[in-house]
């Protein structure tokens, strides 16, 4: 039986560093850090993540402006938004939750995000500066992931690593992780050719496809560490791609969902959001 990673007790570190820092500034008169989330639409993963952004800034000292606007909103009223909030001097980090309404131009809505506000990297500016290996801000979710991996003390040089999913915001950025960090990275998606074979050749496997339960103990090397990103919305729960109770039968150590890449991200976001605001106060 595998270990299962804990990623709430891992984020709690980070949690009691920012507590510091925020607690420390305050004393000396610096406005606290500020964090503007904004969910267009009904979309349940973000206001999941929306909410327990709030939950955490709550709990750690930082002002979150929660915006919650209707799926019909002008397009220029949303850009119009982002330009306030750009300009605005008490707000730190942007976060827009992704993806939009079809009705909206998710690529040009993203990209007027202040480069410097944008805590998630979702700009081409951010992501430019990333691929291209300078300092950048980096999606939280694979930033979480790879936190996750090096918690198990492996060491990913030289290992062979397979990423499920080849989206912008999760599967690309964690392929560009693993690779600097010497790993042989494989990257897979629905036209894939033999899935589960190419799996079972993973000493790490990233899930990342949001198809529940997807991956069972037959896609896994005996000893592999599967890290599951998926969050699915089944029966009112979350549930991730990977079915959890074959996989840690046969996995050295496995993420359980939630409780594993979701409680790290939305750390990393506040954490950002820390430095975002550090440039600006002080
Ligand atoms: P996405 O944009 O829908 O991408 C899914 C990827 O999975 C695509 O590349 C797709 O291939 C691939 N895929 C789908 N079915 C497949 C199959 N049968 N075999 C192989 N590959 C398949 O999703 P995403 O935004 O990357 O998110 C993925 C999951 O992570 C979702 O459940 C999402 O909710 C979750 N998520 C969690 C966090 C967190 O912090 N925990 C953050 C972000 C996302 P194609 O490219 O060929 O379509």
């Amino acid at each position: 039986m595998g270990d299962i990673i804990n990623g709430k007790i891992l984020a709690e570190d980070f949690k009691q560093k920012i507590k510091a820092q925020i607690d420390e500034a305050v004393s000396k008169g610096y406005r606290v850090p500020c964090l503007a989330t904004i969910v267009v639409g009904n979309d349940g993963g973000s206001i999941y993540y929306a909410n327990n952004q709030k939950k955490l800034c709550d709990k750690l000292g930082l002002k979150n402006r929660s915006i919650f606007l209707e799926e019909t909103i002008d397009e220029k009223d949303l850009i119009l938004l982002i330009k306030e909030l750009n300009e605005d001097n008490t707000v730190d980090g942007i976060m827009l939750q992704v993806p939009l309404p079809k009705n909206l131009n998710e690529e040009e809505i993203t990209n007027l995000i202040s480069p410097y506000k944008d805590v998630d990297g979702l700009t081409d500016f951010n992501n430019g500066k990333f691929y291209k290996g300078k300092k950048a801000f980096v999606p939280c979710t694979p930033r979480s992931v790879m936190h996750l991996i090096k918690s198990t003390g492996m060491d990913i040089s030289g290992k062979n690593a397979v990423v499920i999913g080849r989206s912008n915001i999760v599967g690309k950025p964690v392929t560009q992780l693993l690779l600097n960090e010497n790993a042989t990275v494989t990257v897979c998606h629905s036209r894939t050719k033999d899935l589960k074979s190419v799996c079972k050749n993973a000493d790490i496997l990233v899930v990342a496809m949001g198809k529940p339960k997807f991956i069972d103990d037959s896609y896994i090397k005996e000893g592999a560490v599967v890290i599951d990103v998926g969050t699915s919305s089944v029966d009112g729960k979350i549930c991730g791609d990977v079915d959890f109770d074959k996989v840690i039968n046969i996995a050295s150590h496995l993420t359980p969902v939630p409780g594993g890449v979701g409680s790290v991200t939305t750390t990393l976001l506040i954490k950002n959001t820390c430095e975002a605001w550090e440039k600006n106060v002080y």
